[in-house]
């Protein structure tokens, strides 16, 4: 058997759609873009989305929002993908990595307090895997001294924590439409805010500080458009938005699917001495993103290669960021800076999870890995 790390859902729905929209005049920015942003908006329980071409342009334009530049600190994990710290650097300010939890891999809120500077600017968590930070909590410390929070929400449209979407406590929050996230156009990002003002100020961002957009340009009355400030260029256009919307509307019953597989591998391997897996905390709905296995790290890459050579297409998430190339040259970073987070990464492995895996492939997965597991 062959199981794939990842398929999308993308069906005769979305096909219909993207068929209207290539129908339209408009293929950049336009009513689609717009459709969607108030559909997730309306999703997320937030007053504005700004549609945009990735989650690591959100999150570089939400800091810049916040009014990160340079000098700044910005504070956020190591254990996420390096979109999270470059999106800091891009915005022209200094990562400042905390260590984890070890139950749920997330930022250690107590970290982040210690971590606090007259530099820092903003608090940049990331609800790995779909299972959200204590955002209470952060709010609070945020608070205390006047931060701001930008979520790395890319895992987790779908969760909560304490009754709180991603977006209702930080001052934005960032998602990701790519290839192998639960709703994907390939490559597409959403930025959230409850402010109607920065909602403004993002979207002049998003195409070059100008202050109408084409489709705005093209009805009524000829009007001049200015530029105002120096934006980038990073507008979701309606082809993208067309494939998102109805996959937007079936994320909820996508979800269900997912919590099943999850449940079924939580029920599958929790009296197995040889492995573990994070735990999804009490008040937590998780978005279940992302199902990952923790194994010892001295057979970790053996047993990914031979749950390869089965068949099944496994990954890691992550190797911690502070450990890659660039970032050991730039600050000194070695091992034993933030154990916890290394420790993760060097034990896990992440199974295929997604709302099109059959009964047959899980199953198959499991005896699989309980298999090689067992046997070393
Ligand atoms: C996928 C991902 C991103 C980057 O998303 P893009 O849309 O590819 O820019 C950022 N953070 C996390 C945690 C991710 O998983």
């Amino acid at each position: 058997m062959r199981v794939e790390f990842y398929r999308h859902n993308i069906g005769d729905e979305e096909k219909r759609q993207i068929l209207k929209a290539l129908d339209s005049i408009f293929l950049t920015t336009g009513e689609y873009v717009y459709e969607f942003e108030r559909e997730l908006a309306n999703y997320l329980g937030v007053k504005r989305a700004i549609g945009v071409m990735s989650c690591t342009a959100a999150l570089h334009l939400a800091l810049l929002a916040c009014g990160v530049g340079p000098g700044d600190e910005v504070i956020t994990t190591p254990l996420t993908f390096v979109a999270t710290p470059n999106a800091i650097l891009h915005a022209g300010a200094e990562p400042i990595f905390v260590d984890v939890e070890p139950m749920t891999g997330n930022i250690d809120a107590a970290l982040v307090e210690r971590a606090i500077t007259k530099r820092t600017k903003a608090i940049l968590p990331v609800h790995l895997y779909g299972h959200m930070c204590d955002m209470k909590t952060l709010r609070q410390i945020a608070d205390a001294h006047g931060l701001a929070i930008v979520e790395d929400a890319a895992h987790c449209l779908e969760g909560s924590r304490d009754g709180y979407r991603p977006g209702q406590l930080g001052d934005f929050a960032a998602f990701s439409f790519y290839a192998t996230k639960s709703i994907t156009c390939g490559e597409g990002g959403a930025i959230v805010t409850n402010s109607d003002e920065q909602a403004q100020l993002l979207r002049k961002l998003t195409l070059h500080g100008m202050n109408k957009s084409a489709a705005e340009r093209y009805k009524g009355e000829f009007s001049h458009w200015d530029m105002e400030l120096l934006g980038w260029k990073y507008n979701m256009s309606n082809v993208q938005a067309a494939l998102l919307t109805p996959q937007l509307r079936r994320v909820d019953e996508r979800l269900l699917r997912r919590e099943q597989i999850c449940r079924r591998y939580e029920e599958a391997f929790e009296d197995l001495a040889e492995l573990s897996f994070p735990k999804v905390l009490p008040g937590t709905v998780s978005a279940r993103h992302l199902f990952t296995i923790q194994v010892d790290p001295d057979l970790r890459d053996s047993l990914i290669s031979r749950l390869r050579a089965e068949g099944i297409a496994v990954t890691v998430n992550y190797l911690p960021c502070h450990l890659m190339s660039y970032y050991r040259n730039r600050y000194g970073y070695r091992e034993g800076n933030f154990p916890v987070a290394e420790r993760i990464g060097a034990m896990t492995i992440t199974l295929p999870l997604y709302s099109k895996l059959t009964d047959e492939e899980v199953e198959y997965i499991i005896g699989t890995v309980k298999k090689l597991v067992c046997s070393k």
